[in-house]
């Protein structure tokens, strides 16, 4: 029998889980621990409520939970319950799935005013997670900036542009639902500091910006290349680009301008105790594609200011860790022998869902090659007396189910569900 635990419940840990079922069969035992008392990460907490499709992904997530030999451990924070380095005597592998939750910082002064936030906060508060329920931003005035051109850019600056009725169908937590509903923002900035064609955002999420209630995408013409440019670029970017493209032909007409603003760079955030504006440098493009500053400057008004721009993996106690890159220092996965990386905690936060499925399988194949002992571990009959000597709570996938149908009993009217957005809620809801 070989023993796996895997930490973090999200797609990386779910296809690392799959993936070792696949191989192993009923000779395997998976354990996903992860530090909330729900399961899926990324795909409860990140995937925009607005986007059930994709979150429909947890369904597979599902048919791997509820297979005999993969068990969630819940509620169980490594590295404060249980540490690395006992999971490691216990366990044939440790695979650390963590993802990367933490916001990368703007790094600018005057981006600890009242008013900035990260994108993980923002996007964390309005999909109800623990950690970021509190966050209350303000949500309205003359203009708020979204920092960053890549796909939560997109989320961000879409979810403020809402309207009440257009989040019907999602699971928007409640809270942020009542707040956005009664804010809203003149004017919604979207700060890339290239140009259009060196966005990181995907077609079929700018094309949604077209179907906006009360917003209007607006691009300066002047910004674009010349438009047989866009032939240089792969078929998916150049239909990117040819969104931006119809954007910059269109007239006003709705009450909220979501402005895209390119070659555009943020140098500092000003205001008399909060955000009031952002001071942006205007940027050119040198020969290789390298962002050159101008020195021409203007300031952009900005009641909130949410950063963009990437995540970072948090550290673990006795786990290897590359703070330039901010995620486990890792080759190819492999941290220490029996202990391994995978998703956004080996590679960085980068690509779709799906891309952590070859993550996981290539794990897995990292474990059989590396496996020097014949079995003998404990696994999870070691972890469940390390944890019930200490006493830890420790939440079951049975009692996630519960959970579950509690947050879908307590949906408001066409939404799938309203999440419990305390950890207390969510331990309270298992009854
Ligand atoms: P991302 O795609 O890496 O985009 C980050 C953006 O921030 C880039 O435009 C980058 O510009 C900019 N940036 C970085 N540092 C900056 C700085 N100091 N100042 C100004 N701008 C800065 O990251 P993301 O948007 O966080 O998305 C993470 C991953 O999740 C991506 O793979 C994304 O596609 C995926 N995702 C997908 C969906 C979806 O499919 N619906 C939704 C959300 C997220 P440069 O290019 O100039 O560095």
């Amino acid at each position: 029998m070989r023993h796996i635990a895997i930490i973090g419940s999200g797609p990386a840990g779910y296809y690392t889980a799959e993936a070792a079922q696949k191989l192993w069969g009923n000779e395997v035992r998976v354990d996903i621990v992860d530090r909330l008392p729900v399961p899926y990460g990324l795909i409860r907490t990140g995937v925009a409520p607005d986007h059930q499709q994709i979150k429909g992904v947890s369904r597979r997530y599902e048919a791997t939970a509820l297979s005999d030999n993969v068990r969630f451990v819940g509620n169980v924070t490594v590295g404060r319950d249980v540490t690395v380095a006992e999971l490691r005597d216990e366990y044939d592998a440790v695979v650390l799935a963590t993802g990367a939750p933490s916001d990368k910082p703007l790094g600018l002064p005057g981006d600890d005013l009242p008013g900035v936030v990260g994108s993980a906060a923002f996007v964390g508060w309005y999909n109800g997670h623990p950690d970021h329920a509190d966050l209350a931003p303000p949500l309205r005035g003359l203009g708020a900036v979204v920092v960053g051109a890549g796909n939560v850019a997109l989320d961000v600056a879409r979810v403020l542009a809402k309207t009440k009725g257009e989040f019907g169908g999602s699971d928007i937590a409640g809270h942020a639902l009542d707040r956005l509903s009664v804010g809203g923002f003149g004017t919604i900035t979207i700060l890339a500091r290239r140009g259009p064609h060196q966005i990181a955002m995907t077609p079929k999420e700018l094309g949604e910006l077209d179907h906006l209630a009360r917003a209007i995408p607006v691009v300066d013409p002047a910004d674009l290349p010349p438009i047989e440019a866009d032939a240089a670029l792969d078929p998916g970017q150049r239909k990117s680009v040819g969104h931006l493209r119809r954007f910059a032909t269109r007239i006003g007409g709705k009450p909220i301008r979501l402005v895209f603003d390119f070659y555009a760079s943020p140098l500092r955030i000003e205001g008399d105790g909060r955000a009031e504006r952002v001071v942006v440098e205007r940027t050119r493009l040198d020969a290789h594609g390298a962002v050159v500053p101008t020195g021409a400057t203007y300031a952009v008004p900005a009641d909130l200011v949410v950063g963009c721009i990437g995540y970072r993996t948090p550290p673990i106690d006795g786990v290897p860790y590359d703070a330039k890159l901010g995620r486990f220092a890792n080759d190819e996965g492999r941290i220490a022998p029996g202990l391994y990386a995978v998703g956004w905690a080996r590679r960085g936060p980068t690509g779709t869902i799906g891309t952590n499925r070859p993550d996981g399988f290539m794990i897995i194949d990292h474990v059989v090659a590396d496996l020097r002992t014949d079995g003998g571990k404990r696994g999870r009959a070691g972890l469940d007396e390390l944890l019930a000597g200490r006493g830890v709570e420790v939440v079951t996938f049975r009692d996630w189910r519960r959970i579950d149908q509690a947050e879908v009993a307590a949906a408001r009217p066409g939404s799938p569900r309203e999440k419990f957005v305390s950890v207390k809620a969510l331990l309270g809801a298992r009854a």
